[in-house]
């Protein structure tokens, strides 16, 4: 039986999604109109955080978001290597320098300890990643002393100590991007924060650097969520937590079923509720065993074999000897497995029996 790597799909949606956007087609508004305002209203409730500004896409989301803190041109941001190239695109789309940190092996995310090592007197904002549905120890984060931008895009729903990824910080940003947690039809993103300033000059940023599209009082973006993906947003999001909790199911199956004896499992930290935007495990020999799985028909991948300091677009942000063992390890180790809503207790034994099979 073949396992792709994604279980997920909207089938079952299709038809309630289609006369919604059927309703938004006949009722005219298409750009920041009532879907936009009610979905920022409502996510910003499921988060339990003030101010919801969507955009574009997840990138824009973290762009502005860093221009909303206060971040200028020159200043530093440090930012894990170990992530969606985007992370690290965006910081400089903002114009700031990227100041790249370890991540603990483990977790894939950063610690205390890594970020510290980064600062300098000219960090102006830390940007830690949810990586794949897990979260970053924020409140040790916060301990710095430097404004926090929690890159969100793959932990929608997560939860530390009962509070959601993306509310534990000065600032969040979200992608919805269709492979997300939480995904629109298309590109979409948002921004959330508790900061009445840090929303205000994200609205204005999003839309041309105005606040009242007649006097542009900065150079921003034409960047906002269509009424359109908002529409499909609002439908979606009261799924969210059902798909979060079937995803963490499988992740429990897959440890009942034996898994953890092939290859290491994701380690559950202590007060955090993790998402499981990709499965991945660990494995020494990690891109062998794709090739073995694959040759079975199951989906497996490796998001970030070459992180982004040593990407070429980037590497140069990295100084002479920039020394990141965690990160060359999570690189080399980390292997994404079938994940989804959607993933059956066959396809759970069949990929462990793949795993158990390994590289033979
Ligand atoms: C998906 C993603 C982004 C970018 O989101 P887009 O909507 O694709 O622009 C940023 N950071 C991380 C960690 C992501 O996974």
């Amino acid at each position: 039986m073949a396992v792709p790597l994604f279980a997920t799909s909207l089938d079952s949606h299709a038809a309630r999604l289609t006369e919604k956007l059927g309703e938004v087609v006949r009722g005219g508004r298409y750009i920041l109109g009532p879907e936009v305002e009610a979905f920022e209203r409502e996510f910003a409730n499921y988060l339990g955080v003030r101010h919801c500004v969507g955009v574009g896409n997840g990138t824009d989301a973290i762009t502005i978001a860093l221009r909303a803190l206060g971040v200028r041109p020159g200043d530093e941001v440090v930012c894990p290597s170990f992530t969606f190239y985007a992370t690290v695109e965006a910081t400089v789309n903002a114009g700031a320098t990227p100041v790249f940190c370890d991540v603990d092996p483990e977790t894939f995310c950063v610690t205390a300890d890594t970020v510290r090592a980064a600062l300098t007197p000219r960090t102006k904002a830390i940007l830690p990643v949810h990586l794949f549905g897990d979260v970053a120890p924020v409140p040790e984060l916060m301990e710095l002393g430097v404004p926090l931008l929690e890159d969100a895009a793959q932990a929608a729903g997560a939860r530390l100590d009962g509070r959601r990824a993306g509310s534990l910080a000065q600032a969040g940003t979200f992608s919805f991007f269709p492979s997300k947690n939480l995904p629109c039809l298309g590109d979409g993103g948002a921004i959330v924060t508790d900061d009445d300033d840090v929303a205000q000059r994200a609205r204005r940023l999003r839309f041309h650097g105005s606040d009242d599209k007649k006097t542009f009082v900065e150079v921003g973006y034409n960047s906002r969520l269509d009424e359109l993906q908002a529409a499909a947003l609002r439908l979606l999001l009261p799924e969210l937590d059902g798909w979060n909790q079937a995803r963490r199911r499988a992740a429990t199956a897959y440890a009942r079923a034996g898994l953890g004896d092939h290859v290491a499992l994701p380690r559950p930290v202590d007060g955090i509720e993790p998402v499981h935007h990709l499965y991945v495990v660990r494995h020494e020999r990690a891109e062998e065993l794709r090739a073995a799985l694959e040759a079975r028909g199951i989906g497996a991948r490796g998001y970030y074999r070459v992180p982004a300091h040593r990407q070429p677009a980037t590497a140069h942000f990295a100084p002479q000897g920039l020394e990141l063992p965690g990160t060359d390890e999570a690189a080399r180790t980390h292997l994404a497995l079938p994940m989804g809503t959607g993933l059956s207790g066959e396809a759970v034994e069949e990929v462990v029996q793949a795993c158990a099979s390994g590289l033979t």
